[in-house]
């Protein structure tokens, strides 16, 4: 039966890349229904060439635009538009039996939420709902029979490397490669002014600009830490981080025998997704396999938490439990997008979820009610102190 894969954040660097691999294979996989922001003629020319069911937008006061492109290009896709359309859609059982979460940020919370309770198969990129919500996602997969493949290249690897029954008694360690970003060596001090476009410039990675800024301050790391806790059940203390500049290691699992398994492959996130739109069967990615009398040499090194404190903010975060996991995100949200627009300096950002961890203390999160609630304080409390120069 031919999978129908609906794709959230389809104009989005995963998004791209998970069409890119659907197409490779006509026979097993469609694009049923494709979503993104508010980029209408991105969405639109997606549509031609992908032919989906359904097409949203979720601006909500973009349905007219939407539809008239539609219309004008004589394609019969139905215009949807608004985050409840979204969630409608992911639940839907016509409409899609896989679902590729890759909206950016708190944003993609609803639609995953809605995805997993309805007991789809969820290729998970949206890191950023594990962070907030993720007992309460890990339980809803758990009581809807759910299939969640980690999509982020660190837990795709994990879920490669753990045995196939999900057993994880026998692992001792998970240790999370990072490919340092690119200020990788650099001193705090020499940090002082950076600029947005050398924060994006992965030299890894081509990736979204949130993402490509949360590598630059290692937080990209500390949210895999805790992303790693939900997916794999993994206390803190048993996960680490090691710095590996090729990025070709994308992740270690360490068995209480001695055994440490990797998952290696070029820095090219369709092979993530072709693990996940092909599960269990391998299918091919277009990406080749890897050279390694090309690259020669794998290095290791540990993080540097002077220049980068972001990575044991995360830490500090995960280990406090309840709400402050989500604190730390809205936050870093917050702190990223001021950043990018030029209102707030590369070392402000940690300084910025600091203050945010330290104005707002941690509560249980006993509901989803909770975990939103701390999530608008945060943000509100972090808007405050860039508006007020409290935090620059
Ligand atoms: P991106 O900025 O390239 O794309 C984001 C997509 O989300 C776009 O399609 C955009 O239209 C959509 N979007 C943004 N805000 C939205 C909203 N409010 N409602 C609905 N849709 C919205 O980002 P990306 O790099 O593709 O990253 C997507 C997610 O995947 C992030 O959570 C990121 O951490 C994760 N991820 C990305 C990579 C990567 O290589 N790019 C690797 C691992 C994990
Ligand atoms: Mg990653």
């Amino acid at each position: 039966m031919i999978r129908k894969v609906a794709v959230f954040g389809a104009t989005g660097s995963i998004g791209t890349s998970a069409l890119d691999v659907i197409a490779r294979h006509p026979d097993r996989l469609r694009a049923s229904v494709l979503a993104a922001g508010s980029n209408v003629p991105a969405l639109v020319a997606l549509c031609v060439t992908h032919r989906p069911d359904h097409a949203v937008i979720a601006d909500a006061a973009l349905l007219d635009a939407l539809a008239s492109a539609l219309r004008d290009a004589g394609l019969d896709s139905t215009p949807h538009a608004g985050m409840p359309a979204l969630d409608a859609l992911a639940r839907d059982a016509e409409a899609c039996d896989t679902v590729v979460a890759a909206i950016v940020g708190a944003a993609g919370l609803d639609s995953t939420l809605a995805a997993l309770r309805a007991g789809k198969r969820v290729l998970l990129a949206n890191k950023e709902s594990l962070v907030l919500a993720g007992a309460l996602m890990m339980q809803a997969a758990r009581d809807a029979g759910a299939t969640i493949v980690p999509i982020d290249s660190e837990h795709n690897a994990i879920h490669q490397c753990l045995p196939a029954d999900g057993d994880c008694s026998g692992v001792a360690r998970i240790i999370l490669t990072a490919s340092g970003g690119p200020f990788r060596g650099r001193s705090r001090a020499s940090l002082a002014e950076v600029t947005p476009a050398q924060a994006v410039a992965h030299p890894k990675w081509s990736m979204g600009p949130k993402i490509s800024v949360d590598s630059a301050t290692l937080m990209n790391k500390g949210l895999e830490l805790i992303e790693a806790h939900h997916l794999f059940a993994m206390p803190v203390e048993r996960l680490d981080v090691l710095v590996h500049p090729q990025s070709l290691v994308h992740s270690f699992v360490e068995f209480i025998d001695g055994s440490t398994l990797a998952q290696l492959g070029l820095p090219d996130m369709r092979t993530a997704l072709a693990v996940g739109l092909g599960y269990p069967d391998r299918i091919a990615s277009g990406v080749s396999g890897l050279d390694l009398l090309q690259h020669g040499r794998l290095d290791f090194e540990a993080p540097d938490l002077d220049a980068f404190p972001c990575l044991a903010l995360a830490r500090g975060a995960l280990a406090a439990g309840g709400t402050a996991p989500a604190l730390l995100n809205a936050a870093n949200e917050v702190a990223v997008s001021a950043f990018l627009q030029g209102h707030l300096r590369f070392l402000a950002i940690p300084t910025l979820v600091e203050h945010v961890l330290d104005t707002l203390p941690a509560a249980d999160a006993a509901s989803l009610a909770v975990l939103r609630d701390a999530d608008a304080r945060a943000r509100s409390v972090a808007t405050q102190a860039i508006e007020t120069g409290a935090v620059h």
